[in-house]
């Protein structure tokens, strides 16, 4: 056994998110197609003597305890293999906390894999996805990578065709949202109306495998976005500013704050950064491409 494990993890995007009533559980019923986009925690799993300790190696005041999806991972992972030695989990972090990214799952995803590793389980990949759904909707997605479906709370997942790689612009807010809010404020913008059975979008399946951005761009939708935005009002003018200046598309992603612009080709998403960081009305936009693979080992020391 090594003594060490590294993984790399990626964020996600939303390019569509359908959301259906609320449900008895307080979850609501998903159809959405999530693309992982190159924006990557690095997760760094090593054995100690007891207990499971956190190291914020980014220095970002992440929680170090039970909150934190990536302890809960460690948790399950050792109660379910009954792992007996303690697990220091170093987490260094590029993707934005409560930035509707799964910034999160994408630890624990992430933390699945190192342990999976470290201790030579062997497990597939699709049992790793299974035992990140229990810890959250995002997480199974975070473990496959690519493009995909997600159905049910978005944790059934399958892969999607698509083709050719699709350049990102990313407006990140310096204060995040957090899922619960933004989903009870969706519930109440939409109080009162009849709400369909959640669907995917064939238009932008047909996008994703023509590798059409400009579809694409048009078939962008999120249900949850007014409420995000009625939540951050400032992310209807970034969306804005980002149409104006020629995005293919624009979509607050997943529970946001997180705004993702697509552009036609690596040189329009350099435009795109130029013109979103000269408007002043985004602090931090970054460039991104998807789709890229799941949470991958990268070291063995
Ligand atoms: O599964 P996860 O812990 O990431 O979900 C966080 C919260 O987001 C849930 O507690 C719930 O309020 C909301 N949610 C939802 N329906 C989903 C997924 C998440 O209402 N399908």
């Amino acid at each position: 056994m090594t003594d060490q494990v590294s993984v790399r993890v990626p964020g996600k995007i939303n390019l569509q998110l359908s959301v259906g009533p609320l449900q008895r559980d307080g979850y609501h019923e998903l159809a959405t197609v999530f693309q992982s986009v190159s924006l990557f925690d690095e997760i760094t799993i090593s054995e100690i003597d007891e207990g499971i300790e956190i190291k914020d190696d980014s220095k970002l005041a992440i929680p170090l305890g039970k909150e934190n999806l990536a302890y809960q991972a460690a948790e399950l992972m050792r109660k379910k293999f009954e792992i007996k030695s303690g697990l220091s989990i170093k987490i260094r972090k590029e993707i934005p906390i409560a930035g509707g990214m799964a910034g999160g799952s994408a630890d624990a995803g992430g933390t699945i894999v190192a342990i999976d590793s470290l201790f030579s389980l062997g497990l597939k990949r699709d049992e790793m996805e299974r035992i990140g759904g229990k810890l959250g909707a995002d997480v199974p997605c975070t473990i496959l990578g690519g493009t995909a479906i997600g159905t049910g709370r978005g944790d059934q997942i399958a892969p999607v065709l698509s083709r050719g790689t699709y350049n990102w612009v990313l407006a990140l807010s310096s204060s995040g949202l957090s899922t619960p809010s933004v989903y009870k404020e969706c519930d109440r913008l939409r109080e009162g109306l009849d709400i369909s059975k959640p669907f995917v979008s064939e238009t932008l399946l047909q996008a994703l495998s023509h590798g059409d951005a400009k579809a694409l761009g048009k078939s962008l939708s999120n249900d949850l976005q007014p409420a995000a935005c009625s939540l951050k009002p400032a992310l209807r003018l970034i969306l804005d500013v980002g149409l104006d200046y020629g995005a293919l598309g624009g979509i607050v992603s997943g529970s946001g704050p997180t705004v993702a612009f697509l552009a036609e080709h690596e040189d329009h998403a350099l435009d795109l950064v130029v013109a979103l960081t000269s408007s002043g009305v985004v602090g931090n936009v970054i460039r991104v491409a998807g789709p890229v693979p799941g949470a991958r080992v990268i070291t063995n020391a």
